[in-house]
């Protein structure tokens, strides 16, 4: 490294992508260090993945005990302690912030606590003290938005939701993205009342409509309000303190002691001073990059949510290791491919999915495309009351049958999907899958034998 600069590598952010890129490059004898104006492990193990999949957790549980009854148990659910849950899941959390001071300065990663802006290009102020880089990268995340209508300050949004110390009986959870679902899955199973507002027709617009139309069916079903196609214009809370929602033609609903906005992410870049830089950002906010994160500065690089692709945790991950690796490995072509990235929703039930939905297939392959589908309730579920369906597609193109897409929503189908995601990585066809033993009895083995 020349000698000008304080570090060969910073990280603004101590999240997913930031804490990757540090730690792969740490491991190659490089000086770096990550800036964090919160709480180590960002959105991910703070307010993200981590605290709602113990909440997840929690939820399945309540179901577990209704079908404990059905499986001949002699089990009630006496009652469901909020607080307990969340005291040990933020004591949970706290131990992997803990362990991550403790994994930097083992890894010989410099830690600073603080804000960071860009003074130039290759300098940043914290908190008044200056750092010098060769090379920075931006990974800050994103943040919830709210919506500029009068009261909504009086909702709360994903961050808000994880502070609750006491579980919200009535609640409007306002958005049809995947943590609106999440949220409204865990409050419902866990004994809420919640009605969700969807300015469109669906949940989860983006993901093929098997999965879409069997989750809006499976979220009726368990009891939650749907209000589709409405758009809300103003929030009032009452003298008894519950909020009142009214929408664009005037319809109140009333009676709500939480409101939930889970309308989508801005990328949290306020501050940051990124034009001191000459850093561009798209109309929206979001960094864009080349296929090798670089910025439009050379030697500055984005990561992660803020670059408005694919904002999951290990796609910053992998992003972040493949450029260290690049960097500072001479593997000189290293970059993360961007398509086929499998992700799971923790709905109740949970999807599955990777590749193409069978729309976009259709689109792009026209009449080459040759769709395989199945529903059936799974073997857990024929003893139970409460029936869940799994439902599953394969989309396949081309005489070899190329399989593109796989969705699967139904129990087990979060950890289902990653075996399948390697070989579809891999190029699998539909006979492969055939040629693949099947596990007896599962309901996964359904993904081998569809015809
Ligand atoms: C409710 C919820 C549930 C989610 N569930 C999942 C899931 O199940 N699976 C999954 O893969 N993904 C999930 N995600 C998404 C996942 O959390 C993000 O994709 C991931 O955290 C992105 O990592 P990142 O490094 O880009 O940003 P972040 O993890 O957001 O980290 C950015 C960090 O930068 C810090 N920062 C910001 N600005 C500055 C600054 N100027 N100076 C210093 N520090 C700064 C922030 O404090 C933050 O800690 C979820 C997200 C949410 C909100």
């Amino acid at each position: 490294m020349t000698k000008q600069y304080d570090y060969e590598l910073i990280a603004i952010g101590g999240g997913s992508g930031g804490l990757s890129v540090a730690e792969r490059a740490a491991s190659y004898g490089i000086k770096c260090a990550v800036v964090e104006s919160g709480k180590m492990g960002g959105t991910c193990v703070n307010v993200g993945c981590v605290p709602k999949k113990v909440m997840w957790f929690g939820a399945n549980l309540a179901h577990a005990l209704k079908d404990a009854q059905d499986y001949g148990f002699d089990v009630e659910n006496r009652g469901f302690d909020w607080q307990q849950l969340v005291t040990k899941r933020d004591d949970y959390i706290k131990g992997i912030n803990s362990w991550y001071h403790t994994y930097l300065a083992d890894s010989n990663i410099d830690e600073i606590q603080g804000f960071a802006s860009f003074i130039d290009a290759h300098t940043l102020d914290v908190d008044g003290k200056r750092y010098t880089a060769k090379h920075i990268v931006v990974s800050p995340g994103t943040k919830p938005m709210v919506p500029d209508i009068p009261g909504a300050e009086l909702g709360i949004t994903s961050d808000g939701f994880f502070e609750l110390q006491d579980m919200p009986k009535q609640v409007a959870i306002v958005g049809s993205g995947y943590i609106a679902v999440e949220l409204a899955g865990v409050l419902n199973s866990l004994g809420a009342d919640v009605c969700m507002y969807l300015r469109k027709e669906h949940v989860l617009r983006s993901f093929d409509a098997m999965l879409r139309e069997s989750l809006l069916e499976e979220m009726l079903d368990s009891g939650i309000d749907i209000m589709s196609r409405t758009q809300l214009v103003e929030i009032r809370q009452e003298a008894d303190g519950k909020l009142t929602l009214v929408d664009e033609k005037g319809r109140e609903n009333s009676g709500f002691d939480q409101l939930i906005w889970a309308i989508g992410r801005d990328p949290n870049t306020e501050g940051m001073k990124l034009d001191a830089a000459g850093i561009a950002v798209d109309e929206q906010g979001y960094i864009p990059t080349d296929k090798f994160q670089k910025t439009n500065v050379d030697h500055i690089f984005a990561l992660g949510d803020v670059t408005g692709r694919a904002p999951l945790t290990p796609v910053a991950i992998a992003a972040g290791r493949r450029l260290a690796d690049r960097l500072y490995n001479n593997q000189v072509d290293r970059h993360l491919d961007y398509s086929l990235v499998p992700t799971v929703v923790f709905s109740h039930p949970p999807i599955g999915t990777v590749g193409l939905t069978e729309e976009d297939a259709r689109e792009q392959h026209g009449e080459a495309v040759k769709v395989y589908q199945t529903r059936f309730t799974a073997m857990y579920n024929a003893l139970t009351r409460h029936k869940v369906q799994t439902a599953m597609k394969l989309v396949c193109v081309g005489a070899q049958e190329k399989v593109i897409g796989c969705h699967v929503i139904g129990p087990g189908a979060d950890e289902m999907m990653q075996g399948f995601a390697v070989a579809i990585r891999m190029g699998a066809t539909k006979k492969d899958l055939d040629d693949t033993i099947a596990i007896h009895p599962t309901s996964s083995e359904e993904l081998v034998t569809m015809r």
